[in-house]
């Protein structure tokens, strides 16, 4: 499932590629993934791409007038190629764009001069693909009321990334969530972002086990979890953003530390990695080191 990292570097990557160019066509290949009517979609031609961001697990394409939100789930993965390239299987909206007279100056700064950046006159095209088709592609029309599942206020805390969420509001935030920690962290009320497999590295990074209460955290316990988060989620995002261009729909998970790597020795003290699947889900942590 993609994460904030993953999210954060498709989002700067496909910002920094087609922020000011036009939709010239809008496609629904596989219309059970799209919410929003054939009329809508067709009225994204013409419209201008001012940015596109990443929201919670979301990702959000604003256009002018009207707003996509796609929720990927589990399956989804986006594509950046031009028109002729093979469209893969289950792609379930494509979104064509034209030529553009320059680089969007709030491109993030490690994408300048990326060799993988469409040039301003070609014609790049954004597909949305996935093989469960769990995932939900949303037409948000200027004027137009459509619910989000995930995607409401009370529902969506800050991003766990976010320079605003300082110590000081963490510690205020956790004391509202007594449960266990993995459950916690995966909370998107709580902070927004994280999900199964970089909440495991997290509490790796923190040396706390998975299953362990917040009500009994030791208030250092508290903060050590605040630096795990912030550090390891930058450090995938840095990874990321030199390991996943061009193949934006590839998840590369394989620098992970513990995540769905039971059996093999925890890089931090060579003990054997335990994993769990409660409730189908994969929980990996190491019982040498976390406590
Ligand atoms: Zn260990």
């Amino acid at each position: 499932m993609p994460e904030l990292p993953d999210l954060t570097v498709v989002a700067e990557a496909f910002h920094a590629a087609l922020a000011g160019r036009t939709v010239e066509s809008a496609e629904a290949t596989a219309p059970l993934a799209v919410r929003g009517t054939p009329t809508e979609l067709a009225a994204l031609t013409g419209q201008r791409l001012l940015r596109i961001v990443r929201r919670g697990k979301f990702l959000r394409i604003e256009l002018e007038r009207d707003l996509i939100v796609v929720n990927p789930m589990l399956t989804g993965r986006f594509q950046l190629a031009e028109p002729g390239a093979k469209r893969p299987s289950k792609t379930a909206l494509v979104l064509g764009f034209g030529q553009r007279g320059g680089r969007p100056r709030d491109a993030a700064p490690w994408t300048r001069g990326a060799d993988w950046l469409p040039s301003d006159g070609s014609t790049p095209e954004i597909r949305y693909r996935d093989p469960t088709q769990m995932g939900k592609v949303y037409l948000l029309p200027a004027g137009v009321e459509r619910p989000v599942p995930g995607l409401m206020d009370e529902e969506m805390g800050p991003e766990a990334d976010d320079p605003g969420l300082t110590i000081e509001a963490w510690r205020t935030r956790i004391r509202r969530h007594p449960g266990e920690l993995k459950n916690l962290l995966r909370n998107q009320a709580f902070v927004a972002g994280i999900g199964n497999a970089y909440s495991d590295e997290i509490l790796h990074a923190a040396r706390l086990l998975p299953l362990r209460k917040r009500s009994s955290l030791a208030s250092e316990e508290i903060d050590e979890l605040y630096w795990a988060t912030r550090t390891t989620l930058a450090r995938a995002i840095d990874i990321l953003r030199r390991r996943v261009p061009p193949t934006f729909e590839l998840q590369v998970r394989d620098f992970l530390a513990v995540h769905d790597k039971g059996g093999q020795p925890c890089p931090r003290c060579g003990t054997r990695i335990t994993e769990i699947k409660p409730g189908g889900k994969i929980t990996s942590y190491c019982r040498g080191c976390q406590r």
